[in-house]
């Protein structure tokens, strides 16, 4: 069974909620023994929920970011249509939503709007040149309604740690030989009693931070045979809708990746006719690697075949995203094809200096995705503050 298969089938059972087994019901902190300061490589969902903890609790700590911007793989264009498009994480990946331990979900709900597919959701399947009608009966991911995960961070969790993140700072070693742990960048120098690193598992593996000494064998092994997909979005803006809700393409082999065309603007205070285009591994690098006016002219090609050539026909304009070729993601996220058992040494920590947090630093249980960035680190806080 895949990831996506064994969350659909808990979905459909209703007990699936990322965040159930790490801030339950009635949950309360562990009086903490920790008191030193913390370093946290990151400024994405886990880095701002480490932040947001570890300043509840009253620890000292510093979010190191690389670019001039938090949010990381959360990043929204508010200008493109009339609603803010999400270039990377879009849905909420849960029936069930919680937005604890970032804030009550009551009130974020009551002030931020999500919406549902229903089953009978206009859904087909495109499958060698022919669009075939599926069924939308187990999706059950949402959609922020005018809103995004970004603005969620924003309302609330950014206020109280927004002191604390220094931009430009891109973390090149951590030396975690002696007593301090060194943390250095172009920017400067950092020391810190213990680091949460956040950055995605690609720059790890191609050696974009040094560590001294080297992580442990076995969590470098894994981390190199992780297959970590490309991802691609791109939106296009047409005169008219002319789409379904959703098609998803028939990808062969499965493993290779995903292909989902969307109506972006469905759900949303919207005039505007805009198609999403989502691709995950190996056909988002395909389209990726295509020079923009190359990729205008074979995608409106693509869509003619698929809706009988109504898209160049009322094509307006279109913006895309990569994420292989920006310098602090270089990937999507960890196929969903990979084996739940190595994520225990992904997340490992190290030394109990060492802690990892991010949607590739999970317990296995599911990855890849905003609720369990926030949910590792949750976890990686609460291993801080209890191990001293
Ligand atoms: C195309 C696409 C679609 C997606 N769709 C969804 C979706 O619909 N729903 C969903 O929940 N999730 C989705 N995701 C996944 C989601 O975006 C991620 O799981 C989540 O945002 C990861 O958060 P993170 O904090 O682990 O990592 P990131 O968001 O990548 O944050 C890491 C931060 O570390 C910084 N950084 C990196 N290297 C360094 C360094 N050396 N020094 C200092 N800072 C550094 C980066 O700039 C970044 O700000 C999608 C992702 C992609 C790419």
């Amino acid at each position: 069974m895949t990831r996506k298969e064994f969350v659909k089938v808990l979905g459909l059972l209703g007990i699936y909620s990322p965040l159930n087994h790490v801030f339950g019901k009635g949950n309360r902190p562990e009086p903490s023994r920790f008191s030193g300061n913390v370093l946290i490589i990151g400024a994405g969902a886990a880095g701002l929920t480490s932040g947001f903890l570890l300043k509840q609790r009253g620890i000292e700590f510093r979010i190191l970011e690389a670019t001039s911007q938090y949010g990381g793989r959360m990043s929204v264009n508010r200008s493109f249509a009339d609603f803010p498009i999400a270039l990377g994480a879009e849905w909420l990946s849960s029936n069930t939503i919680r937005f604890e331990p970032l804030a009550d979900s009551k009130k974020v709900l009551s002030e931020i709007q999500t919406v549902g597919y229903l089953p009978d959701e206009e859904y087909e399947i495109w499958d060698r040149g022919k669009l075939i009608r599926g069924s939308f009966q187990s999706f059950n991911d949402r959609k922020f309604v005018n809103s995004s995960w970004l603005e969620v961070f924003e309302r609330y969790v950014l206020s109280s740690i927004k002191e604390s993140i220094v931009y430009e700072t891109p973390i090149h070693s951590i030396d975690f030989s002696g007593d301090k742990i060194v943390v250095k960048s172009p920017a400067g120098e950092y020391t810190a009693d213990r680091v949460i690193v956040t950055a995605p598992l690609s720059l790890l593996q191609n050696g974009s931070i040094r560590f001294t000494p080297s992580l442990p064998e076995k969590k470098t092994e894994v981390m190199n045979e992780t297959l970590v997909w490309d991802g691609f979005k791109a939106f296009f803006e047409f005169e008219k809708k002319f789409y379904p809700s959703f098609v998803d393409y028939l990808i062969q082999p499965e493993t290779d990746g995903q292909v989902s065309l969307y109506d972006a603007a469905w759900g949303q205070k919207s005039t505007k006719n805009v198609l999403g285009l989502f691709s995950v591994g190996r056909p988002a690098t395909r389209y990726g690697d295509l020079a923009d006016e190359v990729f205008k002219e074979e995608i409106l090609k693509e869509f003619d075949d698929i809706f009988a050539g109504q898209a160049s026909r009322y094509y307006l304009k279109h913006m895309t995203q990569h994420w292989s070729k920006e310098p602090f993601a270089q990937g999507a996220y960890v196929s969903d094809y990979t084996e739940r058992g190595v994520f225990k040494y992904l997340r490992a920590p190290v030394e109990d200096k060492l802690f990892f947090a991010g949607d590739a630093y999970t317990d296995g249980y599911d990855w890849g995705n905003v609720h369990n960035a926030i949910q590792s680190a949750a976890h990686s806080v609460n291993q801080i503050l209890l191990n001293n």
